[in-house]
């Protein structure tokens, strides 16, 4: 067996992103690490015992390096483990971890690229999108188009920061779009794989396969926009990175 060398992080704020879902963002800052790098993207695996054994589970990175803390974004899972331990963590509670771990990173060079995200999917979009506009270098200009699908609209995580990060930079896009909206809803309907089909075929053909798709959720919805691009659309499966949470 592989030993990995554990951390430990300690909750420093939390707050609901959505209580119906029970969805809460988390921050952890980590002990006697001044600094934690990784690549925004990767994930982390928290550890916990239970019954004499050890549980191990996979938790994407919901935030860009910065100094030794870090950002998840977590649903919480009807009898779920270790869910159910992170959203009743408290304040100044400790977890333990190793990582960061994962190949779900943007490409360099970076091309024109759609994120494409359900649920807390998000996060590592989130990380994504904190790097890339942390500095102009980062995103280079490229076309950057965030596609977000949920149910409600009670459950658009993060909404006000993508909102303001589309103000600020004409080549960030951002589209929530709601399979279940209220009537007052004006905006995005429908699963994600259609909107991301309708911002490919906008441009023009030779510019098609000159870009990524990122694509993180449930594996239903993956699978999914992976056929739609590669069937569809006629893409390389080189053009497509992509995370299921399950
Ligand atoms: C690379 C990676 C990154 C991930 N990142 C995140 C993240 O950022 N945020 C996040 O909330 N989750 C994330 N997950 C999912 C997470 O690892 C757990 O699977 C999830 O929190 C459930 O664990 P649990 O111990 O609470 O449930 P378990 O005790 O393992 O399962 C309880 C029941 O819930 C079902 N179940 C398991 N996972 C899910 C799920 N994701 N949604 C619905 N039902 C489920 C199981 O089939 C089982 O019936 C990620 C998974 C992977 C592989």
């Amino acid at each position: 067996m592989i030993e990995r060398p554990l951390h430990t992080a300690r909750l420093i704020h939390q707050e609901w992103l959505s209580e119906p879902n029970q969805t809460k963002h988390l921050v952890f800052a980590i002990e006697d690490m001044p600094q934690f790098n990784f690549t925004a993207g990767q994930f982390l695996s928290l550890v916990a015992p239970k019954e004499g054994k050890t549980i191990t589970r996979a938790y994407s990175l919901a935030s860009a390096p910065r100094k030794n803390e870090f950002d998840l974004c977590l649903n919480r899972v009807q009898d779920g483990f270790f869910s159910n331990l992170l959203c009743d963590m408290k304040e100044g509670d400790a977890v333990r971890f190793h990582g960061p771990h994962g190949a779900f990173v943007l490409r360099n060079p970076l091309r024109d690229s759609l994120l494409i995200a359900t649920g807390t999917g998000i996060a590592p979009i989130r990380g994504f999108v904190q790097w890339l506009f942390a500095d102009d270098s980062n995103h280079g200009g490229r076309q950057i188009w965030l596609v977000y699908g949920t149910r409600h609209e009670g459950s658009i995580y993060y909404r006000d920061y993508f909102d303001l990060i589309a103000h600020d930079y004409p080549n960030f896009h951002y589209i929530a779009t709601l399979s279940r909206p209220s009537e007052g809803w004006s905006e995005g309907r429908g699963y994600v794989q259609e909107h991301a089909r309708k911002i490919i075929e906008a441009r023009p053909e030779s510019e098609r396969g000159e870009m990524d798709a990122y694509v993180c959720g449930l594996n239903k919805m993956v699978s999914a926009t992976r056929k739609m691009l590669k069937e569809e659309l006629g893409w390389d499966r080189k053009q497509i990175v992509f995370e299921r949470y399950d």
